[in-house]
């Protein structure tokens, strides 16, 4: 970031507006005094020099008056005028006296210094004051200060005496224009220094001020940077380490721009330690402190795109008992066993030298991805190893962990994918790799599978379809049941049907159950499709009741998934439906697998009980194919049992089917329930099943599965609701 106007311009511009004001207001003010002060001193050394001036003036006359007075007795006395006219003539001829006058005892002038006596005997200027001197017998004198009016003139007037006797007095007057003179040239003279001195003063003066301003401005630029360039050194580091990344270098002052750098460097530390937690917590699994599904991402998308290429081997393991460990002995033994498989594996993938490749040791990876998945990446296996490696890691998973006092085995399947088989992104192989384990556990758990072109070209096909469902929910009519019969194997009657769904898709034909079923059954698709089927099944009910085709004895039976019965309200739903279309609960019969009960049977088993309650039998299908077949049945109230058709396609040369089935059929006759032999394709399979108790026949042999029209017109037809099967259902019409 730029700042518009930076604090070390801004410093330096309002320093140096400060020193130019303080300079002007210096400098004109200092002039100002300078002149008034000069001016004043002048004009006192001008005065005081008049003065000087004057008093020499007047000392001048007072000697020459002296002299005169001292010499004038004998001539005045004996009025001698020529004597008279010698003593004074030397003295008429200076040039600051202007008259002189010798007065006789009678006041009158007895000689005016001239040759021709131009005013002998005429009173002379300035009576009062000759008397003054001649009555006191004392020198009188007349200046400038004494008669203001008078300024060009000083007369000294003195007693022409010998003891007691004044014979007259001797006036001089003396001129004071040469003074003024010489004091106006000296004036002049002065003035003219003044004023180069102001002006050579003044001069100096700018010049110290000049200096002083570039010095002024110097230090402020000096000290604005000494300020600012650590602060841009500040601005600068937080730019460019926006996560307070690195520390500032160290300015090493004491003042606080030392403290602010200390300060940021202990906040950046700060920031950095909890930087670090939460990067930590972000990509790490807080159980087992394992890299979380993040990192090992990150981890495997850098190792993907490494030069030279690695070779990765990357493992997805999925417990197989984990729930099972948690339900039966509690959360915390599951969390030992998912922390103890943690080490093991993180152990088996640094450590393990027989099967560990030392030089990449340090590029493998185990992160838990899932609650109890687990993923490892293997960089550069020796492939004459990979076999080893996989059952070593399967080792891991089977090896007992002692919790407290229990020995707990978990066990796990594992999914195999090679980089180097398959082009694609980290995400990619993940998936593959988790698309293989659910394969391995499909084929029995505790073991592994390798993904191959084969299976990545069918999941290909199952997101196609995946996606093409999803455009399929615009428009719903694509899904449509077809009804296979279901027949009572002692009256030989058709009872009801089975309502199998097939997908008319647009362009690919009709689809059939097991190639989009468990696709809609993994997403919320299967809820959609599967409202839409309830009330298909529902309105033909009441079409054919209304068309009066059958009675209320007859019964559709349609598929549930368990989604169905866990992600919304079934009786809600079922209750709207049938009661909107005014047809008997009754009527539709629902048929669950045993897959579908084991998510949680508490909820299943309370959903099931409510659609009981409202009228709807329950059938546990494909019964015998699961694991604890019994247990549910001992569970659950069901209505009756669907036995699998796996069981029946063989049942007339396979004993070990035959009796199966036997068992079958006599434990839902102790429960009290019935039971439907599905998959009968022939008179033989019909008539064992028949006689080995089961109630009712489902299968090719009566008829396939046909859309609504063709079952409506085939089979709905009074001979087959009412007839003998063996006869009515021989051509095999569907
Ligand atoms: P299922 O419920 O066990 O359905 C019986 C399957 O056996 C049907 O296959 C039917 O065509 C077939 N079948 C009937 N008689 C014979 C026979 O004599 N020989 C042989 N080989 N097969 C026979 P379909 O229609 O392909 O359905 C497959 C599975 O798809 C069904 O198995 C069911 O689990 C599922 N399914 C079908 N419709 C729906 C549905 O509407 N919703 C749900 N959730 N699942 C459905
Ligand atoms: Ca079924
Ligand atoms: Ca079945």
């Amino acid at each position: 970031m730029k700042t518009k106007f930076p604090l070390s311009v801004r410093f330096s511009l309002t320093t140096l507006l400060i020193l130019a004001v303080v300079t002007v207001v210096y400098f004109f003010s200092y002039r100002a005094f300078y002149t008034a002060n000069t001016q004043y001193l002048f004009d006192e050394l001008n005065q005081t020099t008049e003065k000087a001036l004057e008093h020499q003036l007047i000392r001048k006359g007072l000697s020459i008056g002296k002299i005169l007075s001292d010499n004038l007795f004998n001539p005045v006395y004996t009025l001698n005028l020529d004597h008279t006219y010698q003593l004074i003539k030397p003295v008429i001829a200076l040039e600051e006296v202007k008259r002189i006058y010798v007065i006789d005892s009678d006041g009158l002038i007895f000689h005016d210094g001239t040759k021709n006596l131009e005013e002998f005997g005429l009173p002379p200027p300035n009576v009062e004051a000759i008397e003054q001197a001649v009555t006191q017998k004392k020198t009188v004198v007349l200046d400038a200060l004494s008669s203001p009016t008078d300024k060009e003139r000083l007369v000294v007037i003195l007693p022409i005496a010998e003891g007691h006797v004044v014979v007259g007095s001797v006036f001089i007057e003396l001129g004071q224009d040469t003074l003024h003179q010489d004091n106006l040239t000296n004036r002049r003279i002065l003035e003219k220094i003044q004023a180069e001195g102001q002006e050579s003063f003044l001069l100096v003066q700018l010049v110290v001020l000049l200096i002083s301003v570039v010095l002024g401005l110097s230090l402020a630029i000096l000290l604005s940077k000494s300020l600012t360039r650590p602060l841009n050194t500040l601005i600068n580091h937080f730019n460019q380490n926006e996560d307070y990344h690195k520390d500032i270098p160290k300015f090493y002052r004491d003042d606080e721009i030392g403290a602010l750098s200390d300060a940021y460097n202990q906040m950046s530390a700060k920031i950095n330690r909890k930087n670090e937690a939460i990067r930590h917590l972000a990509f790490h699994d807080t159980l087992t402190q394992l890299p979380n599904r993040s990192k090992f991402t990150e981890h495997l998308e850098t190792l993907l795109k490494a030069t030279p290429r690695h070779s990765i081997h990357l493992y997805f393991i999925d417990l197989d008992e984990f729930k099972w460990v948690n339900d039966t002995f509690g959360h915390g033994h599951g969390d030992v066993l998912l922390n103890t498989i943690a080490s093991r594996l993180t152990y088996f993938t640094s450590r393990n030298e027989a099967v560990i490749n030392p030089d990449t040791a340090d590029l493998n990876m185990v992160s838990r991805i899932g609650g109890d998945e687990f993923v490892i990446a293997i960089v550069d296996l020796d492939a004459s190893k990979e076999d080893l490696c996989v059952q070593e890691i399967l080792k891991q998973l089977r090896e007992p962990i002692q919790i407290e006092n229990e020995l707990i085995q978990a066990g796990g399947s594992v999914g195999v994918v090679l980089s180097s088989k398959f082009d694609c992104s980290a995400n990619e192989l993940i998936k593959y790799a988790d698309m293989a384990m659910y394969r391995a556990k499909d084929n029995g758990k505790n073991a592994y599978v390798e993904f191959s072109e084969s299976m990545r070209q069918h999941f290909e096909h199952q997101a196609i379809i995946e996606k093409e469902l999803h455009s399929a929910l615009n428009d719903l009519s694509q899904f449509e049941f077809w009804y296979q019969p279901k027949i009572d194997l002692n009256s030989g009657k058709l009872i009801g049907a089975e309502a199998l769904v097939r997908w008319n898709h647009p362009e690919r034909g009709y689809i059939f159950p097991d190639q989009f079923i468990p696709i809609a059954e993994s997403s919320d698709v299967i809820l959609q499709v599967g409202e839409h089927l309830i009330e298909q099944a529902i309105m033909a009910l009441k079409r054919w009741l209304s068309q009066n085709k059958i009675s209320e004895e007859f019964h559709v039976a349609i598929n549930l998934s368990a989604r169905q019965i866990y992600r919304q309200n079934l009786p809600r739903i079922l209750r709207k439906i049938t009661q909107k279309h005014g047809v008997p609960a009754e009527m539709l019969q629902l048929e669950v697998t045993e897959s579908l009960l084991l998510n949680d049977t508490e909820k299943a088993n309370q959903v099931l009980t409510e659609l009981q309650k409202l009228g709807h039998s329950v059938w546990l299908d494909d019964f015998g194919t699961g694991y604890s077949s019994l247990s549910y049945m001992q569970r659950f109230n069901f209505n009756g049992v669907k036995v699998d058709r796996s069981f029946v396609n063989d049942i007339e040369s396979n004993d070990k089917n035959f009796n199966l089935v036997n068992a079958i059929a006599s434990l839902a006759e102790g429960f009290g329930i019935e039971t439907v032999a599905e998959g009968i394709e022939n008179r033989e399979q019909s008539d064992i099943v028949a006689a080995l108790g089961c109630t009712i026949g489902q299968g090719y042999y009566f008829a396939k599965p046909v859309p609504r029209q063709q079952f409506e017109e085939a089979c709905l037809v009074p001979e087959k609701l009412q007839a003998n099967h063996t006869l009515l259902f021989k051509d095999q019409m569907c």
